[in-house]
């Protein structure tokens, strides 16, 4: 695994448990607004225009990689014979971001009002991540970005959720998993990793909108909480809140993420 560059310019940041694992899109800031769309849009005119293939076989071919194996990228560089760190460039470059992104108000504060170490881990590549977190200003409150150019092994490139990806990451982050709150919209990513004995908490309050037949949108089925998830927010200000109501019973009990002070439900 390649090691992320951010870890040779580490910021001065508060250490100590626990850690937090924040994954970035529909996570720290509304990815489903409007750059989802264009990532989705942009992969299907790189596959039509590398691969030669009609839009409809493009876009069969983005969402089974992604359903296949966590990201359209493995799929692409397995099977087929183009340049993958092209291929993340050119879908993930938006000359616009700013007027792109949507987020929580406040998330800067709230992200900092955390104790503990936070790290953000991302399917999506670097530069990217980076230039997000720039515009949300948050990102000098993490100590290390893993995107997935980090997350290659030698022989392939690897994502969310392989689990000897995560256990090498977090080797050599120091942390040791049972300190681990994994922060996610994605549940599958939430499911697999709950299994590696880390905490996990899905948030949903940056998930798409199902149009309602009277055009209100209403929340997508199958929004209860899962057995795999530990708590589940709408916003990142239930975190601070969850985190303090367990700090004061911190001393019996080192479970800053629990059933028992989950306040929020969908
Ligand atoms: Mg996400």
């Amino acid at each position: 695994m390649r090691t992320p560059t951010s870890r040779r310019r580490r910021p001065h940041i508060a250490g100590g448990r626990p850690v937090w694992l924040f994954d970035l899109d529909n996570t720290l800031h509304r990815a489903s607004h409007a750059i989802f769309p264009a990532i989705n849009q942009a992969m299907t005119q790189y596959i039509i225009d590398a691969l030669q293939v009609e839009m409809d076989e493009a876009n069969r071919l983005r969402t089974g990689y992604t359903q296949r194996y966590g990201a359209t990228l493995l799929g692409l560089a397995r099977h087929h014979p183009l340049d993958p760190n092209d291929f993340l460039k050119v879908v993930h470059t938006f000359p616009d971001l700013g007027s792109m992104i949507r987020h929580e108000r406040g998330v800067a504060r709230l992200v900092a009002a955390l104790p503990g170490r936070k790290i953000v881990l991302t399917n999506a590549p670097e530069s990217y991540a980076r230039a997000v977190l720039a515009k949300l200003r948050i990102e000098r409150l993490f100590e290390q970005v893993i995107a997935i150019e980090h997350m290659r092994d030698r022989r392939n490139w690897r994502a969310k959720p392989d689990h000897a990806m995560l256990r090498k990451a977090m080797r050599d982050a120091h942390v040791s998993l049972k300190d681990v709150i994994l922060v996610e919209d994605t549940r599958s990513h939430l499911k697999h990793y709950r299994r590696l004995g880390i905490r996990t908490v899905w948030i949903t309050g940056h998930l798409p909108r199902k149009p309602h037949a009277d055009g209100v949108p209403t929340r997508l089925p199958g929004t209860g909480r899962p057995h795999y998830v530990d708590r589940t927010i709408r916003s990142l200000k239930s975190l601070r809140l969850g985190t303090r109501s367990v700090r004061l019973k911190g001393q019996q009990g080192r479970q800053p993420c629990s059933r028992s002070t989950s306040p929020t439900k969908p």
